[in-house]
């Protein structure tokens, strides 16, 4: 609860950003201050144990879930894999392609990164329409990941992207 708390109050609202009408969660300041940082992965960290009796890999979302991914992995004495926007991963590689809120993007994934019918938790800051999460748990299953659950720091509620994960669940620390 305090943990939550301490986590809270570094998190930075900002109106009007990046577009009009938009307000944006600032999660830099988690990063600034070693406490909320280490809550974010306490917190994390107790979840995936009660909840999760396996646990192979994290695959952290480009860009914030590699501030995060790595840091719960490591707690949890698991490997690290990388979801990436196009054209930055070498080798053979997967992709998809997802709408954006104005036009559209492409994630992709390295081939090997996972191995059929590995246990994987996704991880990124932020849940918003849920379509970054959607590409992510789509590249993972043509690897024939299995996908444990979804975990974010803070869940956009009104968007309803929890819905579109379906039926991969979500966790998330914070809710607005
Ligand atoms: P979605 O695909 O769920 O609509 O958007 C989520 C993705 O956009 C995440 O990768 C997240 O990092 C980024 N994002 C969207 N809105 C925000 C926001 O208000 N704050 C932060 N930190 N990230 C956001």
């Amino acid at each position: 609860e305090t943990k939550l708390l301490h986590i809270q109050r570094h998190i930075r609202a900002f109106v009007d950003f990046p577009r009009e009408g938009i307000v944006f969660r600032d999660i830099c300041p988690i990063l600034k201050d070693p406490a909320a940082l280490s809550a974010v992965i306490d917190l994390f960290e107790e979840h995936v144990r009660r909840n999760h009796q396996h646990v192979d890999l994290i695959a952290g979302l480009d860009a914030r879930g590699f501030l995060f991914g790595p840091l719960l992995a490591q707690r949890l004495g698991v490997g690290f894999v990388q979801v990436r926007k196009k054209g930055k991963l070498p080798g053979p590689t997967a992709s998809v392609a997802y709408e954006l809120e104005y036009g559209k993007a492409e994630a992709e994934i390295q081939k090997d990164a996972v191995a059929p019918g590995q246990k994987v938790l996704i991880i990124d800051d932020l849940l918003a329409t849920g379509g970054t999460l959607y590409a992510a748990c789509e590249l993972l299953k043509t690897l024939q990941a299995e996908i444990l659950e979804c975990v974010v720091i803070i869940e956009l509620k009104e968007l309803r992207g929890a819905d579109r994960l379906q039926p991969h669940a979500v966790f998330s620390l914070l809710q607005f």
